[in-house]
C-alpha cells in the first residue's frame, strides 16, 4: 500500500498510477471527468460482473431509468431536494422549458414517482430492482479519479420496497452481505459503521456504510440505506394490505460503483504501479516470449484453461515489456525462451517479486494455486493495514495521534463538533456492536465511535 502524508504528492502518484496503468486518461478538458481506457473499463466490467451475478442470484431485477429528472418529481421530497439541488446539473434547451429538468445525482426522484404508480397492493411487493448508471454531481470539493468525480459511473443502485419494516431490515442485511462478497473478491478490508442519523442519506432513518483505506485516510465505499417510510410518504408509495387497509411502504437503497476501483488501487498499488487482485484482474498472466516468437509459445500447447492470459511480444527491449506488465498490475509474468523450451520449464515472476520455475506439465496447477495465494496475501496485507491503524482510545492525546480512533461519543452534535476539531478527524460512524462507552468530550453515556481523516 502506497502512503504519502503529503496530499499533493499522493495525488500526483494517484494520477500517474491510473494513467500509466492504462485505466483512465484524465486529460479531458472538464474538471472531474475522465476517459475510461480499455484496460480500466475491462477491470470495471470484471467488478461489475460481481454485482450483476450477485443481484441476479438474489432475484433483484435490472432495469433502467432516464437520465433526465423533472424538478416536479424531486420537489416531492424536500430533504432530498435541499441536499442535491445545489449539486445538480440543469438541462438547458430542453424542448419544454416550462418543465425544469436536471441530470440525476441519485436515482430516487426518478424512480419513486413511478414506483407509486406500480404499487397498489401487498401482492405487488416486495419490489426489488437495480440499475447501473452514471450519476452527475457538480463537485465543489477537489476531484480525484475514481474517488470524487463529476460523472460517477458505472454506479449500481438497488432500490427495494416492502410491506413491513422487518423485510426492509432484512434487505439491508442482504445488501451488507453482497458488498462484503464484492470486497472479498477485491481482497480489500473494510470498516463497516452505523451512520449517525444526521449524516445519513437525506430523509433516511439509518445506514450502514463501508469505508476503505486510501492513503492515510478512509474513503466511503458503498452504503446501505434504510429509508423507513419517509420516501414512501413523500412520493406517495402506498399499498393495500391483506386486510384491505392502506399503508405506506418501507424502502431501502444500496449503492456503489467506481469507488470499488479506488479500493483496489488504494490498498494494493505500490511505487511501481498497480497490483490487481487475481479474482478481478482482466489479465491474470502475462506471457513474455524471450528471443522466440509468440507462435513458438503457442506451439507448446501450454494449459492455460480457466485463466485470463495475454501474450506480450517483446519489441526493442525486454525491460520495457516487464515494466509495462508491472505498471498494469498483472499478478503473474511468465517468461519463456529457448532455454526454458529445451528444459520444458517456465520462469514465473509474481508481481510481489517472488520468483519460481515449474515444468510445463505442472504449469496450470502451479499458476492456479499461486494466484489463489496471491489473492490471499493481498487480502491479509489489507487486513493488517486496517488493524494496525485502529486504536481504542480513552483520552484525546492518543485519539489525536491514532490514524483511526475508536472513542466514546454521546450522540450530540455539539460534542461531535468539539471532538472533530480537537482530534483533527471526522466522525465516521458508530461500531456495529453498539458498545457502550462514555463520551470523550462530555463524559455522558455514549457509544464506541470511529473518528478518522477521510476523503
Ligand atoms: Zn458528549
Amino acid at each position: 500500500m502506497f502512503i504519502n502524508k503529503n496530499e499533493l504528492e499522493f495525488s500526483e502518484w494517484w494520477n500517474k498510477i491510473i494513467f500509466e496503468g492504462g485505466l483512465a486518461d484524465n486529460r479531458y478538458k472538464i474538471k472531474g471527468l475522465f476517459v475510461w481506457m480499455p484496460y480500466g473499463f475491462s477491470l470495471m466490467k470484471m467488478v461489475k460482473k460481481n454485482w450483476d451475478n450477485l443481484f441476479e442470484q438474489n432475484n433483484i431485477s435490472e432495469l433502467y431509468f432516464p437520465l433526465f429528472v423533472p424538478q416536479e418529481y424531486a420537489k416531492q421530497n424536500e430533504s432530498w431536494w435541499n441536499s442535491f439541488k445545489e449539486q445538480a446539473f440543469y438541462v438547458l434547451g430542453y424542448f419544454d422549458n416550462e418543465k425544469k429538468v436536471f441530470l440525476r445525482p441519485t436515482g430516487e426522484p426518478a424512480m419513486y414517482p413511478m414506483f407509486s404508480l406500480w404499487i397498489r397492493s401487498h401482492r405487488d411487493l416486495p419490489l426489488r430492482v437495480y440499475e447501473t448508471v452514471s450519476s452527475f454531481r457538480n463537485e465543489t470539493k477537489s476531484t480525484k479519479t475514481f474517488v470524487r468525480d463529476v460523472e460517477i459511473g458505472p454506479w449500481y443502485e438497488i432500490h427495494t420496497v416492502h410491506s413491513t419494516r422487518e423485510e426492509a431490515e432484512a434487505e439491508i442485511e442482504l445488501g451488507i452481505k453482497m458488498n462484503d462478497i464484492i470486497f472479498d473478491n477485491l481482497a480489500v478490508s473494510r470498516l463497516k459503521v452505523r451512520k449517525p442519523i444526521q449524516d445519513c442519506f437525506p430523509g433516511s432513518v439509518g445506514a450502514i456504510e463501508f469505508y476503505t483505506l486510501l492513503n492515510d485516510k478512509l474513503v466511503e465505499n458503498a452504503s446501505c440505506n434504510n429509508l423507513g417510510q419517509a420516501y414512501a410518504k413523500a412520493f406517495n408509495i402506498k399499498f393495500f394490505d391483506e386486510n384491505e387497509k392502506e399503508q405506506f411502504a418501507w424502502q431501502t437503497c444500496t449503492g456503489n460503483g467506481e469507488r470499488f476501483l479506488s479500493a483496489i488501487i488504494g490498498n494494493h498499488s505500490d511505487d511501481k504501479g498497480l497490483v490487481l487482485p487475481p479474482v478481478v484482474a482482466p489479465i491474470q498472466v502475462a506471457i513474455i516470449p524471450i528471443k522466440i516468437s509468440v507462435d513458438e509459445i503457442n506451439k507448446l500447447n501450454l494449459d492455460f484453461s480457466n485463466l485470463r492470459v495475454k501474450e506480450f511480444p517483446v519489441g526493442k527491449s525486454i525491460g520495457d515489456v516487464r515494466y509495462k506488465t508491472e505498471k498494469m498490475g498483472i499478478p503473474l509474468r511468465i517468461e519463456i525462451g529457448p532455454n526454458e523450451i529445451s528444459e520444458k520449464k517456465a520462469v514465473l515472476i509474481w508481481r510481489n517479486g517472488k520468483k519460481e520455475s515449474c515444468l510445463f506439465s505442472d504449469l496450470n496447477k502451479v499458476v492456479v494455486t499461486g494466484l489463489d495465494n496471491f489473492q490471499k496475501d493481498l487480502r491479509l496485507a489489507s487486513e493488517n493495514e486496517m488493524i494496525k491503524r485502529i486504536k481504542i482510545c480513552d483520552n484525546k492525546i492518543d485519539a489525536k495521534k491514532a490514524d483511526i480512533a475508536i472513542i466514546g461519543w454521546c450522540g450530540s452534535a455539539e460534542c461531535s463538533d468539539w471532538l472533530q476539531t480537537d482530534l483533527e478527524k471526522e466522525l465516521i460512524g458508530m461500531t456495529l456492536e453498539k458498545k457502550k462507552v462514555k463520551c470523550l468530550h462530555c463524559e455522558k453515556d455514549g457509544e464506541a465511535t470511529y473518528f478518522s481523516k477521510s476523503y
